[in-house]
């Protein structure tokens, strides 16, 4: 979880300001991956009878809705506060609003959410939750709750093109992409849950203090509406959430880091797991397109890394297969000059998994190599195992896209 132990930063440059993406390396392949997420699009925010879903559009898109409304600019501000600070789902109960045009807004739009299909709750106070999206597909988000906050972990995709060998989510061929406004909308659904409307002010004491975008999915292949989510939950006029207390993992898609730095600016953990290609080419089939030496080399430009805000590195234990004392040695060659930390995650078994856990005394053994070399190096602890809800657990049951 993100060191939140400094003040938030709201200084993020709005987009506009930004030097163009074709400035930053790799653009034509960054071209080639929006291309095919596009191709598996989600739903758009009309809904069959008619209105739109008013979740998940950018401050733009809603100024320009209520344009079209005829409306001034200030009404977006005021649908915005209502929606992400307050919560609200109903127009009626939106009091600053003149009762004709909350009814306009009543027949053209909804604030959605995703519909809460199945939940379960661990022993360990992990909560699941399953979520049926407007065209049946399905995903899973899970509450992970610390002694005194709690991290949010959302999925990006219905299921995941990269199958990683030890990932539940890897076995299911992806679907679809999520909206923004599914993005968000887990996080929505988790606040409605724990009551936590409206937005406490600064930086007061919250349940759900923090977002781990480590669900089901890889968020860089579907970069655009996990940028757009994002940038909504990070709104200081709305949920507010610091993009420190906001952590992004990826598998190593290798030309979205830079942008994905720039443009949130958001922690960034890495799925690591093997220090040679030839292993990391088995567990993380990516590897074989970003091999090793480029998804370093991306890290070591990532903007905002620093000593004070370090990447994650993620290396799941997995027996005899990358656990030894030289596998950590390596590791620590490896990070020297990144600000990094260690996060060793125990494997997490899965029904017709084909690896097992390393022995707590391997993870041991393990971490204290990483951490003679000068790394922190937490063990990551398992949370909702006996509800499938722990890493590289999570899966649903695809359903045929039904578009037209
Ligand atoms: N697709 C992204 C984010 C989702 S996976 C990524 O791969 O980074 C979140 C984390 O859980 C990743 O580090 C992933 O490698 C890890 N993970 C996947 N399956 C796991 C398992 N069975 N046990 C432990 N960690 C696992
Ligand atoms: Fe996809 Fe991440 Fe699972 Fe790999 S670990 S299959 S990238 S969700």
């Amino acid at each position: 979880m993100p060191d939140d132990s400094r003040p938030p930063l709201r200084d993020l440059p709005p987009a506009a300001s930004l030097p163009p993406a074709g400035l930053l390396p790799d653009a034509e392949e960054r071209a080639r991956i929006l291309a095919k997420a596009a191709l598996f699009a989600p739903p758009g925010p009309t809904l069959e009878d008619g209105r739109r879903d008013l979740v998940g559009m950018t401050r733009e898109q809603l100024a320009a809705e209520m344009a079209a409304l005829g409306e001034q600019p200030f009404r977006a501000r005021q649908l915005w506060h209502w929606i992400y600070h307050q919560g609200e789902r109903d127009f009626a109960r939106m009091s600053s609003i003149a009762k004709p045009l909350r009814e306009r807004l009543a027949a053209r739009y909804v604030i959605g959410r995703p519909e809460v299909a199945a939940e379960q709750q661990s022993a360990d106070g992990t909560r699941k939750w399953l979520l049926r999206l407007r065209d049946g597909q399905q995903v899973e988000t899970v509450y992970i709750p610390e002694e005194d906050r709690g991290a949010v972990c959302i999925s990006t995709q219905v299921g995941c093109t990269l199958s990683c060998a030890f990932c539940h989510t890897g076995t299911q061929r992806l679907t679809r992409n999520l909206s923004a406004a599914e993005i968000v909308g887990q996080f929505l659904v988790a606040r409605d849950a724990y009551g936590e409307w409206p937005t406490p002010k600064g930086e007061a004491a919250r349940l759900l203090s923090n977002i781990v975008v480590m669900g089901m999915g890889e968020p860089l292949y579907n970069y655009e509406a996990v940028r757009d989510a994002l940038r909504i939950v990070m709104d200081p006029e709305g949920i507010a959430l610091s993009r420190r207390r906001i952590t992004l993992s990826t598998s190593g898609v290798v030309p979205m880091m830079d942008l994905c730095g720039r443009e949130l600016g958001v922690n960034l953990a890495v799925s690591l797991h093997a220090v040679r290609d030839d292993l990391r080419d088995e567990l993380v089939p990516l590897n074989r397109k970003y091999p090793i030496a480029e998804l370093l080399a991306a890290c070591r430009r990532y903007p905002g890394a620093s000593n004070a805000r370090r990447i994650t590195f993620e290396y799941v234990m997995l027996k005899g297969v990358n656990d030894s004392l030289a596998d950590a040695r390596e590791l620590a060659r490896l990070l020297k000059g990144i600000p990094a930390k260690v996060n060793l995650i125990p494997f997490n078994p899965w029904p017709g998994s084909r690896f097992e856990t390393s022995p707590p005394a391997v993870i041991e053994a393990f971490a204290q190599v990483l951490l003679a070399a000068g790394f922190a190096c937490p063990v990551r602890r398992p949370r909702g195992r006996d509800i499938l809800a722990a890493c590289g657990q999570l899966k649903t049951a695809s359903e045929r896209v039904r578009r037209g």
